[in-house]
């Protein structure tokens, strides 16, 4: 083997995400790599195959698990995160779910912010029927936290910038709690990206993603990614994968990612400069209100997100004066800006957090934890931000 695909360390975030573990040579030239579509893999003896399955020798057993497409792109992207491991998985909440089910155990406690995408908000308020207790507080708040710190626990799940209305954890600090209890730190990166955001850098300890979003890029697939140090992967691959979920990533969904990480960085930091315009253009408007973007020297968490963050991402919330009546009448009223949930894509979206993403929360939760009626998001595309303009601007004056 050449040592074409094995320099990484040094290397920018780009060059690994085109070329890390792969190298054609061993691929017939192969200058994409090939997508590995099987579902089993023959041994040559019924010994290799024992020691396989043992885990005396390094090999592929069974594609619930493993498999070499899958492989590079965990390889990839635990080196972008600057990670020991990676595991790919069908989704973001195959992901999520995984982590938890392999590390939580009944009579285990999770503490979890209070503004989370609404069915990882479920999925967390469901772990107390596994004997998980679980409590939602405010990790924004200090005082909260070591209140809610006070009483022990194994793990702490948060996003930032949070879903959907960009508030901004502090990892290191919450990191750092957790550390001294004993408690693992899982961060939700979708939003930011290792482009922007490298949580592990902050003291996290395990990293998870919806890869549907940015790292697949293309709104045509579902995948999900854990990173974090490799012992504590390996639960979730072995455990959490194996036997709890089987929500296997199949192996032409990993090439697909793989292919999405190729732009990574050149489409999150153009889709960071036209949200930023959008913001622009936005805060000039007297009918919108509350507008909430990272990298606005106006936001709450200023001094945090320039220790954590490089750029504020592609995605923008705000509100209409007038409330949701309003803003259902402008949303309705886009014409290049399309209606849909997700984000993360080419193509510019629109979503109303209370009656769509954040429906499972309840009117009550939802007040309870700050995520208003009238909250719309969106994720700016990739489209010329001249358009998105003109498109917004048109709603705006139907008004
Ligand atoms: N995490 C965040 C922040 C999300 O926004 C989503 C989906 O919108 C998920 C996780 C779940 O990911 P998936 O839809 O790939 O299951």
């Amino acid at each position: 083997m050449s040592d074409h695909g094995k320099r990484n360390s040094t290397q920018g975030l780009s060059t690994r995400a085109i070329h890390l573990g792969y190298d054609p040579a061993t691929a017939q030239g192969a200058l994409t790599p090939p997508i590995y579509q099987t579902s089993t893999y023959a041994f040559e003896t019924v010994e290799q195959g024992a020691e396989y399955f043992a885990g005396l020798k390094p090999g592929y057993v069974y594609g619930r698990t493993r498999n070499p497409t899958q492989a590079l792109l965990e390889q990839r992207l635990a080196s972008l995160e600057g990670a020991e491991a990676g595991l790919a998985v069908a989704s973001g909440m195959a992901a999520i779910s995984g982590t938890f089910l392999s590390h939580l155990k009944s009579g285990d406690r999770l503490i979890a912010d209070k503004i989370l995408y609404g069915n990882t908000f479920t999925l967390i308020s469901k772990l107390p029927r596994f004997g998980i207790e679980t409590e939602f507080v405010d990790l924004g708040n200090p005082e909260a936290l070591a209140a809610a710190a006070k009483k022990p626990f194994n793990a702490i799940f948060f996003e930032t910038p949070a879903n959907p209305n960009l508030r901004i954890i502090d990892i290191a600090a919450v990191s750092a709690v957790a550390r001294k209890a004993g408690a693992l730190t899982i961060v939700d990166n979708t939003f930011a990206t290792p482009v922007l955001q490298r949580p592990l850098e902050h003291g996290a300890d395990l990293v998870v993603h919806s890869a549907t979003k940015y790292l697949g890029g293309h709104g045509d697939l579902l995948a999900g990614i854990v990173v974090g140090r490799e012992d504590l992967v390996k639960e979730v691959r072995m455990n959490g994968l194996r036997f709890l979920t089987g929500a296997t990533l199949s192996p032409l969904t990993a090439f697909l990612v793989l292919r999405g990480l190729k732009t990574l960085e050149l489409r999150v930091n153009q889709h960071a400069k036209s949200a930023a315009m959008v913001v622009d253009f936005l805060g000039a408007q007297s009918a919108i209100s509350n507008i909430s973007y990272p990298a606005l020297p106006s936001h709450p968490a200023r001094a945090i997100y320039l220790r954590q963050m490089s750029a504020g991402g592609g995605l923008v919330s705000f509100e209409l004066d007038g409330g949701i009546e309003r803003g259902r009448k402008f949303m309705n009223a886009l014409k290049l800006i399309s209606r849909a949930v997700s984000l993360g894509d080419a193509e510019t979206l629109i979503q109303h957090p209370a009656s769509m993403t954040h429906a499972s929360y309840g009117a009550e939760e939802r007040a309870k934890h700050g995520i208003s009626d009238g909250l719309i998001r969106m994720s700016v595309g990739l489209e010329n931000t001249e358009d998105l303009l003109d498109d917004l601007e048109q709603a705006l004056r139907a008004l």
